[in-house]
């Protein structure tokens, strides 16, 4: 199934209720403009808290990866990183691609990443150094360490390489164990 055809369908798996709330396969969700999820969630607490913002992102992020994966643990290890890419996907986040996967490292890209992007220009909008600001690769990274420390194996760390936030075409990460 391609992209389009990807975001037909989650269309398709929203419902109204009554009172106003909007419903993606039975959870709530929201619409909103992508600059304002993406300074209220990354740019402006960063810019405020720095390092320390960033390591509680980051740690609730893989959480949110784990999670994903125990609930489709039947996919597999390689059936749910496909899953969660799959799913940024088609909220809109930017399409993602795999270009390596072994049991030792795994790369994949995200092209026209909303907070790359947005993050990028607020940045730039305030004088402030431009850096890698997306939250992809902890979740990826969640996915792979709950596969993982089930089999005993040692734990896996994501690092963003290239960003659309620092000018590059695509954004990168890199998975290691
Ligand atoms: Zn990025």
């Amino acid at each position: 199934m391609d992209i389009k055809q990807e975001i037909k369908e989650f269309l398709r798996s929203l419902k109204i209720t009554e009172n106003g709330s909007l419903l993606y396969r039975g959870e709530r969700v929201v619409f909103t403009p992508s600059v304002l999820m993406s300074i209220a969630f990354t740019a402006a607490p960063y810019e405020k808290f720095g390092d320390t913002m960033r390591a509680v992102y980051r740690s609730s992020i893989v959480k949110y990866g784990r999670e994903i994966a125990k609930e489709n643990e039947h996919l597999g290890i390689r059936g749910v990183f496909e899953y969660l890419l799959k799913f940024f996907s088609t909220l809109g986040w930017g399409r993602s691609e795999i270009t390596e996967f072994s049991g030792l490292k795994i790369i994949f890209r995200v092209y026209s990443s909303l907070y790359g992007k947005e993050v990028g220009s607020y940045l730039k909008l305030k004088g402030l150094e431009p850096q890698p600001s997306c939250p992809f690769g902890y979740a990826a990274e969640g996915v792979l360490n709950y596969f993982a420390e089930k089999e005993g194996k040692p734990l896996y760390v994501s690092q963003e390489v290239k960003c659309a936030a620092k000018g590059d075409e695509f954004c990168e990460f890199i998975i290691i164990c």
